[in-house]
């Protein structure tokens, strides 16, 4: 079987996992530090919080700015449900802005429709999440325009795309947003299990992250309501979350920080190799933005509905899971979700998107896929069902 993506272990992983196992501290030790300074210093901005996950991250994002009931967030709806969740946790609504039909990230002419019109109506969202999906930056230059213009705050939900730059940045720097998300899911570019980490170049929005991690506890006398009563004392000054991350997992990320530049070249290197393979076939292929550089997190296809393969995108998925190439749909729109039916969103209002999830596939793509895997699902691709053979 060829997963869509999977980890990457070395024997220097391992042996950072056991150290940790082996020492004093198995969580809220000097590991995790030492995690989020490496990323710091990999990305290129002043703070950066590891947290259990990516989506207590985007919670505690949403919080520290402020998100709660009668607030509006906005995201793409070609996303994890997670994007959106998070708005839903602060008692905050959830809104979609439609895809570009090439990027397939969030569209910034139907943002920029969609702001003009909430303008009019009162109804501007707080927030907006732009996801970097498969590894490729939105165009942050102009969200950040409109940001300005029209007064929301910038989310960047990066759990696809550390590795990856939008023009001369990291992605995580925060050069155009107030907090970016990363995920390291064991699918995702680097992986301590479950984790994420939030970056941030705001001093104060950093206060209140470090603060909601662990419980709304502060030890930093300046943020106490009264002295301290010595110093053992700590105060609860906010409802906070043990979203933390431990010494074992950081062990593992901050190991694996050590060949995120190796693991997205080698997903370049596969998207090249996917390039050439499949020059020859009725599909559409990834396409990759001038402007920055994609982690590669995904490589998704579209197939056209009268392709020359002569086959129908459910069809392509089948034959492709039975050849055991487990590919996937990244993603159902969010709004399709039995649980979204609550808002009543009308799928008609997001036409790319919905176009995108009838015609899309997931191919395999992570760091050991090997060209022989790639052949192999060149000819899942291309034989109809009943001529395969497992490999
Ligand atoms: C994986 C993912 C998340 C959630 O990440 P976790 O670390 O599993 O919580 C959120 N958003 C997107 C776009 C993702 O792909």
């Amino acid at each position: 079987m060829i997963p869509y993506g999977k980890q990457n272990i070395s024997g220097d992983d391992i042996e950072a996992v056991v150290e940790v196992l082996k020492s004093d501290f198995l969580t809220q030790g000097p590991v995790v530090p030492l995690f989020e300074k490496k990323v710091k210093e990999y990305v290129g901005v002043p703070y950066a919080y590891a947290v259990s996950s990516a989506t207590a991250g985007l919670h505690i994002a949403c919080l520290s700015l402020g998100v709660g009931p009668g607030d509006l967030v906005w995201t793409s709806p070609i996303s994890f449900v997670a994007s959106a969740n998070c708005a839903l946790y602060c008692g905050a609504q959830i809104d979609f802005v439609d895809i570009d039909p090439i990027s397939y990230n969030m569209s910034v002419p139907s943002l920029e429709t969609k702001l003009a019109l909430a303008e009019k109506s009162g109804k501007l969202p707080k927030v907006v999440i732009p996801v970097h999906l498969a590894g490729q930056s939105c165009d942050m230059l102009e969200i950040r325009r409109l940001s300005e213009k029209y007064g929301f705050r910038v989310i960047e939900d990066a759990s696809h795309a550390i590795g990856g730059e939008f023009k001369s940045s990291k992605i995580g720097s925060c050069e155009y947003s107030d907090i970016t998300v990363f995920s390291f899911h064991p699918v995702k570019i680097i992986t301590t299990g479950e984790g994420g980490m939030v970056t941030t170049k705001d001093a104060n929005l950093a206060e209140k992250l470090y603060r909601l991690r662990s419980h709304g506890i502060t030890r930093d006398p300046k943020e106490m309501t009264t002295q301290p009563d010595g110093s053992w004392y700590y105060q609860q000054i906010e409802l906070g979350y043990n979203y933390r991350l431990t010494d074992i997992q950081a062990a593992l990320g901050y190991s694996q920080m050590n060949r995120l530049d190796i693991f997205v070249n080698k997903r370049h290197e596969i998207f090249q190799k996917y390039s050439e393979l499949l020059s020859d076939i009725d599909i559409v292929k990834p396409c990759l933005n001038e402007e920055g550089k994609s982690s590669l997190h995904l490589y998704i296809i579209r197939l056209r509905q009268n392709n020359k393969l002569k086959i129908s995108r459910n069809e392509l998925f089948e034959r492709l899971r039975l050849g055991g190439v487990f590919v996937n749909i990244h993603y159902i729109p969010i709004y399709r979700q039995p649980f979204f039916s609550q808002f009543h969103f009308n799928w008609d209002d997001f036409p790319e998107s919905e176009k995108y999830y009838s015609e899309s596939i997931t191919l395999p793509m992570y760091p050991d896929l090997t060209y022989s895997d790639l052949e192999y699902i060149k000819k899942c691709l291309i034989t109809p069902i009943g001529h395969q053979t497992l490999f």
